[in-house]
């Protein structure tokens, strides 16, 4: 049995999805620019798509832009903000996805000032914090909705109140909340907000973009004008349909399927404890301030590489910081930020539970888990009693 329990890093796509995109590719191929009835046809069903978009977080369809993922989203609200200005003082967080922050650090370079937030030891930033960094030419504040790794919820809602009227736009990094807790743009107060279809069940190397209708960016893809005018190339047809499709889905099924991946991560959370002593939850651990899927544990006396790679011989799909940049060995920018202890660096796994999962699965993983903790516990102190 292999239990798969990294759905933060990418989620498996509904059915519906599959078949919505296989049915574009075979009888709907048109070029959604084209004045004939292919081209016509294609454009609206890429339109019934943005519908599905916005109405998944409260927006109009014509606020939704269709981008390459969220990745390209975070770039597009980022860079093409900047793009509209020679200087000026952007705020984020330290604990930002690396989309958002290298577009921080290249605007450093072309001669932003950037202020990045630190968190609190949860994980956590304040809408205080964001308060005492403005600035008089501060342009963009960009705080993620929710962080993809120790899955702390960041008070978006309370910084676009507190910047209503103040001129600054609000950029917001919804990957990881989008289908797991309530995303409306308007009770957000942001004025750009990013989605990626691959967290929601839905195709990857695809996402949107929402701008706020009357905001004004500078696109990052230039060509024909795709987009009007924001993302330029031919649209990625069976992508944009998979995404509205994941996105209907989403919207109908999302609470249900949060609540079930919270049972399985608390079940696992519950037998965890039954089993195995020497370990902490890393980020917030109450149900208003975590997404309900998601766990981030470091464990005593333990190397989280080995430990990865332990679990997956043994079945079991995790992830040691954030999936995105896997492969990658250095210890999380978010748990350092957060001041984390060396050894709950070090020692740090990351479990996002799904509403696939089961609560038999969920017990089942933390059996495994205490086992090859306890394994690797061992081989260290005969390693440190053979060197003796
Ligand atoms: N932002 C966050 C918070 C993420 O977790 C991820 C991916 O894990 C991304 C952005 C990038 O999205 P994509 O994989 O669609 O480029």
């Amino acid at each position: 049995m292999r239990i798969y329990l990294d759905n933060s890093a990418t989620t498996r796509p509904y059915a519906e999805v599959g078949a919505a995109m296989a049915a574009c590719m075979r009888d709907n191929w048109g070029n959604p620019g084209g004045i004939h009835s292919f081209g016509r046809d294609a454009y609206a069903a890429m339109n019934e798509a943005r519908e599905q978009v916005g109405a998944l977080i409260n927006a109009r369809a014509d606020e939704i832009y269709f981008t390459g993922g969220g990745t390209e989203a975070d770039n597009l609200a980022i860079m093409g903000v900047a793009g509209r200005f020679a200087r000026g003082h952007i705020i984020t967080t330290a604990v930002e996805h690396a989309a958002v922050l290298n577009c921080c650090r290249r605007l450093q370079e072309r001669g932003f000032a950037v202020t990045y937030l630190p968190p609190d030891g949860e994980g956590r930033i304040t809408v205080g914090q964001v308060a005492e960094a403005l600035r008089p030419d501060t342009l963009l504040v960009s705080v993620m909705h929710a962080n993809n790794e120790v899955g702390t919820i960041m008070p978006v809602a309370e910084i676009g109140k507190m910047l209503a009227g103040r001129g600054v736009l609000l950029h917001t990094d919804a990957v990881q909340t989008v289908g797991k807790i309530a995303v409306d743009v308007a009770a957000l107060g942001v004025d750009m907000l990013t989605v990626s279809g691959h967290k929601i069940n839905g195709p990857k190397g695809v996402g949107a973009l929402y701008v706020r209708h009357g905001v004004d960016i500078e696109p990052i893809i230039l060509g024909g004008g795709q987009e009007r005018g924001l993302r330029s190339g031919t649209e990625n047809m069976p992508g944009i349909i998979g995404l509205g499709q994941a996105a209907e889905l989403t919207r109908k099924r999302w609470r249900r399927q949060a609540d079930e991946a919270k049972r399985a991560r608390d079940c696992f959370v519950a037998e965890l404890g039954r089993l195995l002593d020497g370990w902490v939850i890393n980020g917030a651990w109450d149900d208003q301030a975590r997404l309900p899927g998601n766990l981030h544990l470091s464990f005593r006396g333990v190397d989280g590489a080995a430990l990865l790679l332990l679990l997956d011989m043994a079945g079991v799909a995790a992830s040691a910081a954030s999936a995105c940049s896997s492969g990658r060995t250095e210890p999380s920018h978010v748990l350092q930020a957060m001041q984390a202890e060396d050894w709950r660096l070090r020692s740090a796994l990351r479990l996002t539970f799904g509403w696939e999962n089961t609560v038999q699965e969920a017990k089942r993983a933390a059996q495994i888990v205490a086992e090859q903790v306890k394994w690797l516990r061992q081989a260290e102190n005969a390693a440190d009693d053979g060197a003796e």
